[in-house]
């Protein structure tokens, strides 16, 4: 399929390892790539950008998305004016940027980004421009570059690809025609050196290998294990972010195994890898079906949210620190309040949740103990609870991955399809069962939560 896209493209000679200033030019009809393609905008401001005299190009995971017959999620461009230039050119843009200045230019919903062709810092001398951490990590990367420059800072050869929308060339600095084409991702440059810079290339890696279905080439690969601990000096706000693309993308299962199998899953989810190593089948088993879930959710087009996933993700470390607190004398309601608390806070160390998620997060547990009291008029005004469709998901959840609930998701399932007269009986039914009166809830909820959460 790859090779029936890409034609008759000329084999590289060697390992883009070697810095190369010429690109491979590749005519358009030696492959399948075709400006209908793109967006009508994204034409739009390259065109007008050409027209203004500057060099500009579709640049990065459209041309990369396109060649593999994969719709891309947006369209970049990068071009040889200087955001204050692209500002210049259209009504419709706006200068934004944190780590670096960029140019969105504005048509309805749809935002084309438009970056300046930037330096690699190996490259370029002033310490002012581009400061580096004492790992090597690069703190500040404003320094505008050439053509060759930009593609040379980029992280993958897959990622280094320009597309002339006026003459479909795409030009080729580094064979990233030939790794799509044999499904490899490959760092540019050196990659130790690369991931030391920004240790995040490492994450990006293994999301586009689950992504694409692509392998890491080795090289790319080698060093991962050892320098996965970078990831700590990276804010936590940017990782939340790396997180929701590696796993809420589509290929969360895929991705969530070469996380594991690089070593990156611990400094992103510290508490989760050990409860991995206390109690590996149901953990892996529990996170591995929230991710599959996911995955056939987005498949299927239905909304998914971080918060339940958060909560599925987390949820097999919460035992261990229940225990820790008990086994201090705190009681096992207050025990599992501040556990919860307790990790959550810690894990925002790691991926800043917003509390738009972490608040909805916190219901999902705290529903978890509450379904299995349903005497009375309680089961109805759970059925209310606006948060009770996801925390019902979650006790399916749970028990897929072997915890022992005593059948309470399948009576939920049953009460949820009954007639009023079937939800009684169903509840009378529970008469008998010490779990569910409401006179025995108050003496029994010390030992309740208990159930709830995974044994040790
Ligand atoms: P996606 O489909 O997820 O949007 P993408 O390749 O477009 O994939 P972006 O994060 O949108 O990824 O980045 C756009 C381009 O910017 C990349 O293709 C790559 O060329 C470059 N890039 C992004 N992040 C980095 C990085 N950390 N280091 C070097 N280059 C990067
Ligand atoms: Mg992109």
């Amino acid at each position: 399929m790859i090779r029936k896209l890409l034609q008759k493209i000329p084999s590289p000679f060697g390992l883009p390892q070697r810095k190369r200033t010429t690109p491979t030019v590749i005519p358009a009809s030696q492959h399948s790539l075709r400006r209908e393609r793109l967006s009508r905008h994204a034409v739009t401001v390259v065109e007008r950008l050409q027209q203004a005299g500057y060099q500009a190009f579709a640049v990065g995971g459209c041309v990369r998305d396109l060649l593999l017959n994969i719709e891309p999620k947006d369209f970049d461009i990068a071009t040889s004016a200087t955001p204050e230039q692209v500002r210049a050119t259209f009504r419709n843009s706006r200068l934004i940027g944190r780590r670096f200045k960029l140019a969105h230019v504005h048509f309805g919903r749809e935002i084309i980004e438009v970056a300046t062709f930037r330096a690699n810092h190996e490259e370029e001398t002033s310490a002012e421009q581009s400061r580096q951490s004492e790992s090597g990590r690069l703190l500040r990367d404003n320094v505008y570059g050439t053509f060759e420059q930009d593609a040379q800072r980029r992280d993958f050869t897959i990622n280094a690809l320009y597309y002339d929308v006026s003459s479909g060339q795409i030009h080729d600095f580094a064979h990233g025609v030939h790794d799509i084409r044999n499904q490899q991702i490959r760092l540019i440059g050196q990659p130790e050196q690369r991931y030391q810079e920004d240790p995040v290339r490492m994450l990006r890696a293994v999301r586009f290998a689950g992504k694409l279905g692509f392998e890491i080439e080795p090289h790319t690969a080698a060093p991962i294990e050892k320098l996965a601990p970078l990831l700590h000096d990276i804010p936590a706000a940017r990782l939340f972010d790396e997180v929701l693309k590696l796993l809420m993308s589509g290929q969360g299962q895929r991705t969530f195994d070469l996380l594991y199998e690089y070593d990156l899953f611990a400094p992103l989810f510290p508490d989760t890898d050990e409860a991995i190593i206390d109690r590996p089948d149901y953990t892996l088993q529990l996170v591995r079906q929230a991710l599959t879930n996911t995955d056939e959710r987005i498949a299927q087009g239905k909304p998914v949210t971080p918060a339940f996933l958060f909560a599925a993700l987390l949820w097999p470390a919460l035992p261990q620190r229940v225990r820790d607190l008990e086994a201090q004398g705190i009681p096992s309601i207050p025990a599992h309040q501040q556990a919860a608390h307790e990790l959550l806070a810690e894990q925002c160390r790691h991926t800043a949740i917003p509390k738009r998620f972490s608040i909805p997060m916190r219901e999902i547990w705290d529903m978890q103990p509450r379904l299995a009291r349903r005497s009375g008029r309680r089961a109805d005004q759970l059925l209310e609870h606006p948060r009770f469709r996801a925390a019902y998901d979650f006790l399916l959840l749970r028990e897929s991955a072997g915890e022992q609930t005593d059948g309470l998701g399948h009576w939920w399932t049953l009460y949820q399809d009954a007639s009023p007269d079937e939800r009684r009986r169903m509840i009378r039914e529970l008469g008998s069962d010490k779990s569910s009166s409401p006179k025995r809830s108050r003496s029994r909820s010390r030992r309740k939560p208990r159930n709830n959460a995974p044994d040790a």
